[in-house]
């Protein structure tokens, strides 16, 4: 019999999209569905952010990029006497041309381009394999993962640490970039039976864990297949990985110190 004190709501999941504060840095991981109302949600303007990294070029990781610039446009006409600070956009290399396929090529977003280029609203930086950035103390490292197009970054702030894997198949090169990182917010899309395209499961991840051996893992991008049954991520993780595991869903916070 169903009833409503019988039934525990799942906890919502949807899009991706990772907020970091770090160093006196905010820094989003993704930009996927309803990132930018979420940021509203958690009491973030999503207009003071000083860089977005994207991951890779999916939907699911990209979708509110659009709107976050016609965020950024209309404050920035709202106030037009505010400093000039152009968001730092990092991603894959193709980044430059995905932007203008987004904003400028498609004639019903241009004006969105054009609002770009009047007022210098978004700075692409693309990243190669093995090449770092520096914002103020912070230290970005990248690595390319077993995704179409996807890297995933490693962020290192004194000798505190974030690695966010993105989308990607359980690669050494994750293993090698999070090797004994603090905080690791790893995928893990689709449990084992039901495994498609270039992602983990919970098997999967259990390897990358374990050799990687991070302080806490945060698992994250978990299909709508998860829901009910997220212990059973926890209990293959248990097998071989003795740190902190914390299976997220939106609006989750998670203290690093
Ligand atoms: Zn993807
Ligand atoms: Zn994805």
């Amino acid at each position: 019999m169903l009833g409503t004190g019988t039934l525990k709501p799942s906890p919502k999941r949807y899009g991706s999209g990772v907020l970091l504060d770090i160093g006196g840095l905010k820094l989003l991981l993704d930009c996927g569905p309803s990132v930018v109302q979420k940021l509203y949600s958690a009491g973030i303007d999503a207009t003071e952010l000083d860089a977005v990294f994207l991951s890779h070029f999916h939907v699911d990781h990209t979708s509110d990029l659009p709107d976050l610039i016609s965020s950024y446009a209309a404050d920035r006409l709202g106030n037009p006497r505010k400093p000039e600070r152009p968001l730092m956009l990092i991603g894959p290399p193709g980044l430059v041309d995905f932007l203008e396929n987004l904003i400028d090529r498609n004639p019903y977003y241009s004006y969105v381009g054009e609002w770009n280029r009047m007022l210098k609203l978004v700075e692409p930086v693309e990243i190669g394999d093995s090449e770092g950035l520096k914002i103020k103390d912070v230290v970005l490292r990248f690595t390319e993962v077993d995704h179409p197009n996807g890297y995933a970054i490693r962020v290192n702030v004194g000798d505190l640490s974030v690695t966010y894997s993105g989308d990607t198949a359980p690669t050494e090169s994750l293993v090698g970039l999070a090797s004994g990182t603090d905080l690791l917010i790893h995928e893990c899309t689709f449990p084992s039976e039901a495994l498609m395209g270039k992602h983990s499961s919970e098997k999967g991840l259990a390897e990358v864990a374990s050799k990687a051996a991070p302080r806490t893992l945060v698992v994250t991008h978990l299909s709508p297949a998860w829901a009910g049954r997220e212990h059973e991520i926890v209990d293959a993780l248990r097998v071989s990985y003795r740190g902190r595991v914390v299976i997220a869903y939106d609006l989750l916070e998670v203290r690093v110190v």
